[in-house]
């Protein structure tokens, strides 16, 4: 199974602790924990420290971001003078040399969409740029037609040896919104990892990673009610793992009666419908990201079909009802 890791067990338990008040998830203020936030890759990034060296912790959080700012300055669409949008102009009718971590983070989104038989998709912006959320903008059904034959993993041709890509054809546009953060959180962990950090926090909107537990203590992640910011619908005691969650409450808006969303099925062009959130927890936030991503668009039988195939891996999913559906692992468990 390529783009998976293969580590041990995951050691997480269950609560399903039904509609916690959020105030319960707050920060203690502890003499040796070290927080900050900041908005970065059109989120805001939180950072949770434990170290008794303050210069330490400090210096560990601003290398986070300065890691997450290298990032999103090579792979974020919303620049035009990053690396992956230099790629979108020339690719489809040219080779176009691409760096190894932009090549490798492809490679492993190519391999996720192979995994999920194309509910994953970076090239679904070849027709999701159609859409504004802010200002309410949706594709017509011609441009929705003109543009879906560019979404397809299959036209994105990678040559490691090389050391470039191409797209088969024209109309091809590649968006890495739904892992570019999970990936940064997990560079995010490794760095404060090797700093001797072995107890921190690092979310990016969605996509949270954990390092060791919080002091003794599991760390508590809540899934937030999708209908309603002020409820969470379950927690799970998370030690050394990370969780993202996919939500059709994220950037959205609303027109004859329908809700359009920023989780596009590469199949029509369409918002995906059949959940409200989808919550996927790993040992990897580039991981949980892209499937978190992925099994939104599956929707809850395919999507818990898939996540019972994969070894370590759990899903909470509030379906098109509001109904609480878990992946096996976590059945057992409440
Ligand atoms: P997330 O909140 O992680 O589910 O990411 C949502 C983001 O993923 C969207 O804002 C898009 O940038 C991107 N995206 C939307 N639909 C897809 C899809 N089918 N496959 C891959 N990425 C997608
Ligand atoms: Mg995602």
């Amino acid at each position: 199974m390529d783009g998976l890791p293969q580590r041990g067990r995951r050691t997480a338990r269950f609560l399903c602790s039904v509609f916690l008040p959020l105030t319960l998830l707050g920060h203690p203020a502890l003499a040796d924990w070290h927080y900050r936030d900041e908005s970065l890759m059109g989120t805001v990034i939180q950072i949770e420290v434990w170290h008794e060296d303050a210069a330490l912790a400090d210096a560990g959080i601003e290398a986070v971001l300065a890691e997450m700012r290298r990032i999103d300055a090579g792979m974020s669409t919303y620049r035009d003078d990053s690396e992956l949008s230099r790629i979108n102009a020339a690719a489809a009718d040219q080779a176009v040399p691409i760096s190894d971590e932009l090549g490798g983070l492809i490679a492993r989104a190519l391999a996720f969409s192979r995994l999920t038989g194309g509910a994953f998709d970076v090239t679904y912006a070849s027709v999701g740029y159609l859409y504004d959320f802010r200002q309410g903008i949706r594709p017509d059904d011609d441009a929705l037609e003109q543009g879906l034959p560019g979404v397809d993993y299959r036209h994105v041709v990678l040559d490691a040896e090389q050391g470039t890509i191409r797209y088969r054809r024209q109309g091809v546009r590649i968006d890495l919104g739904g892992i570019a953060k999970g990936y940064a959180v997990e560079r995010g962990a490794e760095i404060l990892r090797s700093s001797g950090i072995a107890h921190a926090r690092i979310s990016a909107g969605g996509d949270t990673r954990l390092l060791g537990d919080r002091r003794g203590r599991p760390w508590l992640v809540g899934v937030r009610h999708p209908r309603d910011r002020e409820r969470i619908v379950a927690q799970l005691p998370l030690v050394n793992e990370a969780i993202s969650t996919s939500g059709d409450y994220e950037r959205y808006f609303e027109a004859d009666g329908v809700r359009y969303h920023h989780i596009i099925d590469p199949g029509t062009g369409e918002s995906a419908s059949e959940v409200r959130s989808v919550s996927i927890i790993g040992l990897d936030a580039t991981l949980t990201d892209a499937l978190s991503t992925g099994v939104f668009v599956l929707g809850v039988e395919r999507g818990v079909e898939l996540v019972n195939s994969l070894p370590d891996i759990e899903a909470v999913i509030v379906d098109a009802d509001g109904n609480l559906r878990f992946s096996s692992g976590l059945e057992r468990q409440h």
